[in-house]
């Protein structure tokens, strides 16, 4: 059992509660129990095994502790197994559609009896949700909407969820004596935010063996496909994976093949024509006879071009640069000496300001900004001008007292809907670090949006924009920003752009990333916005779209010593 399983049964019976109608504070209680187990650093099932004494985690007492066992036993709670029967998983997923929340779904299961989206949708299109007690002719145009967005995302899951399952299988393979190469392609390679299937290629000498060892594996819930040197599986995960034993020869080929994406293919296809060559997943050819392909380097060499990271693989800049002789030298995770958006106590984080620091110590972190909310987003406690100003007085008086890393007095403060911001300026003006940001209002029109963010930017105690669009991956599409407008403005008012770390958001996304840094000049923060220590450790999801952005080390501010 994983964290995040363990985590996601109380965030499940959390969403059922919620339709259910229960007390919203057990219902929140839940839900910081999910955040409390999924931001843990050490394996809740061996805490459970080890007998460690649950209760002192926060937010977790005794009736939560002896859930967490259960689930860690049984994989699953009496509760949460009552709820099941009594709503299909359909019902939860209109839960995941923006504006509908758990009263009006429920509405929706009872007196239409809607089980599933594919009805929803119908019911919508029917026009028959309009007419329903507290629904409207808006409500069932963004129903239509959201379950469009839904269903292009459904299916996949955040790299930072697939990638521990994916590299264990992939460890387990490749620990076989009969396997050499063992290595997974596909957009995980390319480190794009979600995933949708996995593809493992491996080269062997006996891939029977092979199969079997997959078909065995603990994250394996059953093959779906078996055939010589190909299998499919399905993880337990909900994620499939596809077994390749490829040919030593084709690995290079088969690799490049695989990693895609298909428009980089494409154009790597085109170039090989040019010169007379067939470039497919089995090799590079000159006729019938093979003259590379063995590894990704023969592939690109055939096509007069040094190797290109997987990362940059997506048809953009990536041929011109590489053309020219001026791929990016990409940032990796120990470029980063810093970390300036993260949450404690004080507001809706779990850890206390001295835990926050020692984690960002532990972790080789030279320098942090404790960034706390401000007073508009009430449902995570935020700070007004008085708690804030005491609230710096604490974190001063603890930064005192522990050496090794800086520690600045910082905010996260919103942009309201009318174009101002959540604190005075006199405020900011105290505080050693602002990270200004939009939560709420996300659906205004652009000019609206637009005109929000310039107000950040043009107010001279902001030092960058966080999560700027406020997506939240596969749940909630991001506002409607007018990006040339903000970029020039960043650039000529020196605010710096954030691309945040965490796996649900990484916003700014790799695209936009790129043009900030490339095209305006704009330096570029990765923060991790954590709310947990644990959370700190998403970093590494914030660098690799970074990465995909085909940002160096240079371009990356919190890389730079603290001034
Ligand atoms: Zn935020
Ligand atoms: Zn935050």
């Amino acid at each position: 059992m994983t964290n995040a399983e363990v985590a996601a049964c109380f965030e499940e019976l959390a969403d059922l509660l919620e339709l259910e109608g229960a007390n919203p504070f057990r219902v929140r209680a839940y839900r910081n129990a999910a955040r409390t187990v999924a931001g843990l650093a050490e394996s809740v099932e061996t805490l459970v095994d080890e007998g460690a004494d649950l209760t002192e985690l926060p937010g977790i007492g005794k009736d939560l502790a002896e859930k967490i066992a259960c689930i860690v036993h049984t994989g699953t709670l009496p509760q949460l197994e009552e709820l099941r029967a009594k709503y299909p998983t359909g019902v939860l997923d209109m839960l995941k559609i923006p504006g509908l929340g758990p009263k009006k779904v429920a509405v929706l299961f009872r007196e239409l009896g809607i089980q599933t989206l594919e009805e929803l949708r119908a019911a919508a299109e029917a026009g028959r949700i309009a007419g329903l007690r507290g629904f409207g002719k808006k409500t069932e145009q963004s129903i239509l909407e959201g379950i469009e967005h839904l269903q292009t995302a459904i299916a996949r899951v955040y790299l930072a969820e697939a990638m521990p399952v994916a590299e264990a299988i992939r460890e387990d393979i490749a620990s076989l004596d009969c396997v050499d190469k063992a290595e997974i392609a596909g957009s995980f390679r390319r480190r794009k935010e979600t995933v949708g299937d996995l593809d493992l290629l491996v080269t062997s000498t006996d891939s029977e063996r092979v199969m079997d060892r997959l078909a065995e594996n603990e994250f394996v819930e059953k093959v779906l496909q078996r055939g010589e040197t190909k299998q499919r599986v399905r993880l337990r995960m909900g994620l499939e994976m596809d077994l390749r034993v490829v040919a030593p020869e084709s690995y290079g080929a088969a690799l490049a093949y695989f990693t895609g994406s298909k428009e980089h293919n494409i154009v790597v296809r085109r170039r090989g024509q040019e010169r007379g060559l067939k470039i497919n997943e089995y090799g590079v050819f000159r006729g019938e006879k093979r003259v590379g392909g063995k590894t990704e380097e023969e592939v690109y060499a055939a096509i007069d071009l040094p190797w290109i990271p997987p990362e940059l693989r997506e048809a953009r800049r990536e041929f011109e640069w590489a053309e020219q002789g001026r791929l990016p030298k990409l940032i990796e995770l120990r470029d980063i000496r810093g970390d300036l958006h993260m949450h404690t106590t004080a507001t809706d984080g779990t850890a206390t300001i001295e835990e926050m620091i020692q984690g960002a110590k532990a972790r080789g972190l030279r320098y942090i900004a404790i960034t706390d909310h401000s007073k508009r987003v009430t449902m995570a406690n935020g700070l007004d001008a008085t708690r804030l100003r005491k609230h710096w007085k604490d974190i001063d008086r603890v930064r005192g007292r522990i050496s090794g890393i800086d520690v600045l007095c910082g905010v996260e403060c919103d942009i309201l809907e009318d174009a101002t911001m959540d604190l005075p300026d006199d405020v900011l003006a105290e505080a050693e670090f602002v990270v200004a940001v939009l939560h709420y209002g996300l659906k205004l029109p652009r000019e609206q949006i637009t005109r929000r963010l310039l107000t950040a930017i043009e107010n001279p105690y902001v030092d960058a924009i966080g999560h700027l669009t406020g997506r939240l991956i596969g749940r909630r599409p991001g506002a409607d920003v007018d990006y040339d407008t903000i970029m020039k403005a960043a650039a000529d008012n020196g605010v710096m752009l954030e691309i945040n770390a965490h796996p649900s958001r990484l916003d700014l996304d790799d695209l936009h990333a790129m043009q900030a840094a490339y095209d305006y000049g704009i330096p570029i923060l990765i923060n991790t916005d954590a709310h947990s220590v644990g959370g700190l450790d998403v970093m590494q999801f914030g660098v690799f779209q970074a990465r995909r952005g085909g940002l160096e080390k240079r371009h990356v501010a919190n890389t730079k010593p603290l001034k």
